[in-house]
């Protein structure tokens, strides 16, 4: 793949940064998903191959779908880090909210790097990577192999499960010739693909699998059931017996309802307001009805926060929709 020059400019600029660097930070969004930790988790194990003191923070737990990932014991709240780094790097996040109390770190920091694939990313540190690839993992295999910076088998299987994670498993449309050439070099590093896809895709438990059928059984469709609803109460959580993470995968599986455009999740959360997650299938932005209501994402996948009760966030959210059908 040929590089403009100022993607050659960044990248070194950016390898300088690390070279000099000796502790460094690395931190991604809250409500971690296969291509946040995998890129953190990456990032990791390639810093620590070059000697490097490495911090990985989150400021959420860690579902135990992704423990499989080589190192993902290391990662860190971020109270436990009370020093300056020398930098700090943060992957996967559109904005610096995003990443929670990590920003605290981050504003202290002596360089700041980030690294994305978010199109609403807002370029907020010293100096930002944003490629439009299917995922983090796949902007950061580029950076890597363009630099020559050696990717191990850890960290290959970090990126492949990164990548495989934000793609649907190569189906969504983000999916490029690059991104095959991507894991197609992955693969070369020895990684076991079965075991990732196991652990990634067929690994539901019991409640989580109680809570897609109690949600999927209440689908509410409108606009000639080109939209599909789910909603995710408190109550149908705890009558599940489901964990903070269980509700990842519904909003998919909505989506694959034959017909349906647009799939929507609402989700309660624990101190009030509700999670708002999208999907779409091949025309409406979901990046672009999300940003109404200062969340992002992308024109497939975009999530925000709606400081409203459960209801009322779905009547305001259902009118916001009907303007861009
Ligand atoms: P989710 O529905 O939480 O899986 O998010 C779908 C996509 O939108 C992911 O790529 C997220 O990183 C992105 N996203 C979710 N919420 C936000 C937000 N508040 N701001 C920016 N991007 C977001
Ligand atoms: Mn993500
Ligand atoms: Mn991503």
């Amino acid at each position: 793949m040929m590089l403009n020059n100022s993607v050659k400019e960044i990248f070194s600029a950016i390898k300088e940064e690390i070279l000099k660097a000796n502790r460094i930070v690395l931190s991604s969004h809250i409500n971690p998903d296969g291509d946040n930790l995998g890129s953190v988790l990456g990032m990791y194990s390639v810093l620590k191959q070059m000697g490097k003191e490495v911090y990985p923070i989150i400021d959420d737990e860690i579902p135990k779908d992704y423990k499989f990932l080589p190192s993902s014991e290391v990662i860190k709240r971020p109270e436990e880090i009370n020093f300056t780094p020398d930098l700090f790097i943060t992957l996967d996040s559109a904005t610096l909210d995003r990443i929670g109390k990590s920003k605290e770190i981050f504003e202290k920091a002596k360089k700041t790097i980030n690294f994305d694939h978010h199109k609403t990313n807002d370029s907020y540190a010293d100096l930002n990577y944003v490629s439009e690839k299917s995922a983090t993992g796949e902007v950061l295999f580029e950076f890597f192999h363009t630099e020559k910076i050696g990717i191990n088998k850890a960290a290959a299987t970090c990126l492949y499960t990164a990548i495989s994670s934000d793609t649907g498993s190569f189906k969504y449309d983000s999916t490029s010739s690059y991104t095959f050439y991507a894991a197609s070099e992955l693969m070369k590093k020895g990684i076991d693909i079965n075991e990732i896809a196991v652990n990634l895709y067929q690994n539901r438990s019991k409640s989580k699998t109680k809570l897609l059928i109690e949600v999927a059984s209440k689908i509410k469709y409108y606009f000639d059931d080109k939209v599909g609803l789910g909603k995710v109460t408190n109550d149908i959580m705890e009558s599940v017996g489901a964990e903070k993470h269980d509700s990842e995968g519904i909003v998919e599986f909505i989506r694959d309802i034959e017909g349906l455009e647009l799939a929507v999740l609402l989700k309660e959360k624990k101190d009030g307001g509700v999670r708002l997650s999208m999907r779409s299938k091949s025309q409406l932005d979901c990046a672009k009805i999300a940003s109404f209501f200062g969340g992002g994402g992308h024109t497939r996948a975009a999530g925000a926060t709606i400081d409203l009760p459960i209801d009322k966030a779905e009547e305001v959210l259902i009118e916001e929709i009907k303007k861009q059908l």
